[in-house]
């Protein structure tokens, strides 16, 4: 994709969260939470830790009870101690308030405080509630993300909003209206934040929602109505296929309209899963929308009945995880590498065209053709590879290539 064909991000105030950028020019920021028992500070910092190097650069940790606050500083010790500086936000419901307030080593360690309008306190309360924990982040210049929830929505406003609606001569249809009762919820909490002192560049919003035609009209209203920059997220979006399909196919088409700064994929991890599934599924639907480069991605054809093994298969997933692996050590030393494109097709049929469009390529045989695999680099055929050694060809061929097309800073030092 071309830098014409991107779309134009829609104009937001940039706030900082600890080193990382959100808003403005800065990229689109990757997120992902923990679920881990937060007191549990070796259990949360090693699974903080997985995260931020999988690609997390924000990462959310539940502050729900006494212990939790207590532990979030040391947590945040430990990454350090890691050599780990990723900024941690404290997901704050019904009590935060008082945690913020009794445990000031926590606010000061948390790089940013997400509050839920709809479950900061009821009645009374609700007001003088959310006004210290507004206070507390001016106090320690943390910005806040008003995070609502239609599971959470604030049920007070919703009944009003519902009461003037069926007053309406021509009243609006439920969902229509919840759906401004989001809005609403986070924008007049935002406007309150800001005449508590909370300055208009401290502040993120988000409006999530489970529905993806739901969730795609509240943003797009959410951006035509305000510049906080907005994090993205589909709730509760599932499982697997369930989970990645929904939170794409709804934040897609946010993003190619220049809506949306901050991503999360809020996938349930499998039985025995790994966490860093939602991380690696955000990167991967920002590289393929070719807003952002993260990590080589690995182009393969779905196989069909002219391929007889799943050697083909095997060797795309090897490929994948391979340059998973090598990224961490690439990325400090071969500047661009994370934008290399690399092929692995089944047969003749569209083997060789699609292995010339790559960077690299190869072209496995497919059922009735030699036994050859011919490989190619930027478009020319270079080595045709054969026997049991394939794979371990094709991946020092790999590495060769990121030698010489991404030099390090040593290299050219060497050369001077
Ligand atoms: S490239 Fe060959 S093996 Fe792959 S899907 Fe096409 S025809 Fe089938």
């Amino acid at each position: 994709m071309t830098s014409n064909q991107l779309p134009q991000r829609r104009p937001t105030v940039p706030v900082r969260i600890g080193h990382v950028t959100v808003g403005g020019d800065a990229p689109i920021v990757v997120q992902s939470m923990t679920n881990t028992d937060t007191a549990d500070e070796v259990a949360t910092a090693v699974q903080v830790a997985d995260l931020a190097r999988a690609g997390s650069e924000v990462v959310r940790i539940t502050v729900n009870n006494e212990a939790a606050a207590e532990a979030v500083p040391r947590i945040r010790d430990r990454l350090l101690a890691m050599g780990l500086d990723v900024p941690l936000v404290g997901d704050f419901h019904f009590n935060g308030h008082k945690l913020l307030r009794q445990y000031p080593s926590c606010a000061e360690a948390l790089a940013k405080y997400r509050i839920n309008p709809g479950n900061v306190g009821r009645g009374s309360r609700r007001d003088s509630q959310f006004a210290e924990m507004i206070e507390i982040a001016c106090r320690y210049r943390k910005p806040v993300r008003i995070g609502v929830n239609w599971g959470s929505l604030d049920q007070d406003l919703l009944a009003r909003m519902m009461d003037d609606n069926a007053s309406h001569p021509e009243p609006a249809d439920p969902n229509t209206v919840m759906k401004e009762a989001l809005i609403t919820s986070a924008l007049e909490s935002a406007a309150r934040a800001e005449q508590l002192g909370l300055p208009h560049d401290a502040i993120v919003i988000s409006c999530k929602l489970s529905g993806v035609q739901e969730l795609i009209a509240v943003y797009r209203e959410l951006a035509r109505r305000c510049d906080y920059p907005l994090h993205l997220g589909l709730t509760e979006a599932g499982m697997g296929s369930k989970g990645i399909v929904a939170s794409s196919a709804a934040l897609a088409v946010l993003l190619q309209e220049g809506i949306g700064d901050t991503i999360r994929i809020s996938l349930t991890p499998e039985p025995g899963g790994s966490r860093t599934r939602e991380v690696i599924v955000a990167q991967e639907l920002l590289q393929t929308m070719g807003l952002r480069a993260f990590t080589p991605l690995v182009a393969a054809c779905p196989g069909c009945g002219r391929t007889t093994s799943t050697f083909f298969q095997e060797l795309a997933d090897d490929i994948q995880a391979y340059v998973r692996e090598r990224m961490p050590e690439w990325r400090k030393r071969h500047a661009g590498v994370e934008s290399m494109t690399l092929a692995v097709m089944g047969c003749v049929v569209n083997g060789p065209g699609e292995s010339k469009q790559a960077n690299i390529g190869i072209s496995l045989p497919g059922t009735g053709e030699r036994p050859v695999a011919p490989v190619y680099e930027d478009g020319e055929k270079t080595v045709t590879l054969k026997g049991d050694g394939i794979a371990e060809e094709f991946r020092a061929i790999i590495e060769r290539y990121v030698a010489r097309t991404y030099p390090s800073p040593d290299t050219f030092a060497e050369a001077d």
